[in-house]
């Protein structure tokens, strides 16, 4: 592997991220434990020595994978919040995180970028319009065959070089800053045992969005849908004017939901959407699984009362079936958290700005472990990482980025300070 020449105001930076991801950290959805897989744990120990080198002395990894650390105040300041920034330690299971090869190309021409172990797989301009402004810089990919794994360990190395940076650095003056790491983000288990108590912490950031200079501060909301549709069964060969098929049932709520809207494939920005995932079933009893997902609770609550009302047209043709229609909620917009607190916000924005950045806010048509975190009394935006085409095996990220990422964090922190 290749040396790459440090900045002085990034210290280790890119050797960190390619240390991190070349330690599988894949998490399993089917798995029932914490952390998912054990060998997360792997890379969290790594983290937890990195930080005793850095000097931090309290840095620690509990039984579930999660690393927790503090960065000392030197303010003379008393009323600084505590705030944490966050990331993930492990990589999707879409695509395998096993022997990942990291390729550094340097000062890049924009050219189509060729991955060597599967040419097949090229990374063209075209298919990723973020290139547009990278050329000149150092991009960082796989070798084709896995993904890379900077979705979230560019984070990991953004805030490791930051701490790194703040402690060689007491100029700077900064309040308690506290750091967490987490497993099983990837499968929706990120926060699942945080403990929110013992990070004793006020605010934080996740450091795991994607474009130069973006800020996200709105999630989705979520809820999902469960429909148990009763039939009525009989034998086939005595069912006329009897039988009502619960799978045909189900066939039809699916039929008359919008061809042209409503839909994942159909919507875009700020448009929510009613996603059938799941159907099983036999003609006696059907199950049809949906999540909802929209900006508002209000829009939520409309789409769910649309469903429920196509459920009962359609049950109107079948005098002798039933359903039960059951939601169930899964997380909300962090923004109604986020709006309760707005200098988590502003100061992350001026902090992007001192980098030299335009700074741009952005929702997120998903949720991250900030949405939970948010609702679990951490109100947590997400600051860019860096990280583009993840859970790919074209997954890029550039150095510059990242780099422009460690000066987004230390500002922040300074930025906390001057405020209080
Ligand atoms: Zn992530």
């Amino acid at each position: 592997m290749e040396n790459y020449q440090a900045s002085e105001n990034q210290p280790g930076l890119v050797e960190r991220f390619l240390r991190y991801v070349q330690i599988d950290t894949q998490s399993d959805p089917q798995s029932t434990t914490n952390p998912s897989t054990e060998k997360q744990k792997d890379l969290s120990r790594v983290l937890v020595q990195e930080l005793f080198d850095l000097g931090i002395t309290d840095a620690e990894m509990d039984e579930w994978g999660y690393v927790y650390a503090t960065i000392p105040a030197n303010s003379e300041k008393s009323n600084i919040p505590t705030i944490c920034f966050c990331s993930h330690v492990d990589t999707s299971p879409d695509v395998t995180g096993a022997g990942v090869k990291p390729i550094i190309h340097r000062q890049w021409n924009g050219d189509d970028i060729i991955l060597p172990d599967d040419p097949t797989q090229l990374i063209r301009v075209a298919d990723h319009p973020d290139l547009t402004s990278q050329i000149g810089n150092d991009i960082i990919t796989a070798s084709g065959t896995t993904l890379l794994g900077a979705d979230n360990k560019a984070g990991l190395a953004e805030i490791m070089a930051a701490t790194a940076y703040l402690l060689a650095h007491p100029d700077i003056k900064h309040g308690r800053i506290r750091l967490l790491f987490t497993p099983d983000e990837e499968v929706g288990r990120g926060t699942e045992k945080v403990d929110i108590a013992k990070l004793g912490a006020d605010f934080g950031y996740t450091i795991d969005g994607e474009s130069l200079g973006t800020l996200e501060d709105e999630t989705f909301s979520a809820d999902a849908v469960k429909i148990t549709i009763q039939g009525v069964s009989t034998h086939p060969g005595f069912a006329k004017g009897k039988l009502e098929n619960a799978l045909k049932i189900a066939a039809d709520v699916l039929a008359v939901l919008p061809k042209d809207a409503l839909s994942p494939e159909t919507t875009e920005e700020k448009e929510g959407f009613v996603h059938p995932t799941r159907l099983e079933g036999n003609q006696d009893k059907a199950v049809l699984e949906f999540i909802i997902r929209d900006f508002t609770e209000v829009g939520l609550q409309e789409k769910e009362t649309y469903l429920q009302n196509q459920l009962n047209d359609v049950l109107a043709n079948y005098p002798g079936s039933s359903a039960q229609f059951v939601v169930k909620e899964q997380y909300r917009n962090m923004k109604d958290v986020l709006d309760q607190h707005p200098a988590v916000v502003d100061n992350a924005l001026e902090a992007i700005r001192r980098a030299g950045l335009s700074a741009r806010r952005r929702s997120i048509r998903g949720g991250t472990d900030g949405s939970r975190l948010s609702f679990m009394g951490l109100p947590c935006p997400n600051i860019f990482a860096g990280e583009h085409a993840f859970h790919s095996r074209q997954e890029w990220v550039s150095v510059q980025d990242m780099q422009k990422a460690v000066e987004v964090i230390v500002n922040v922190a300074q930025v906390w300070e001057e405020r209080s």
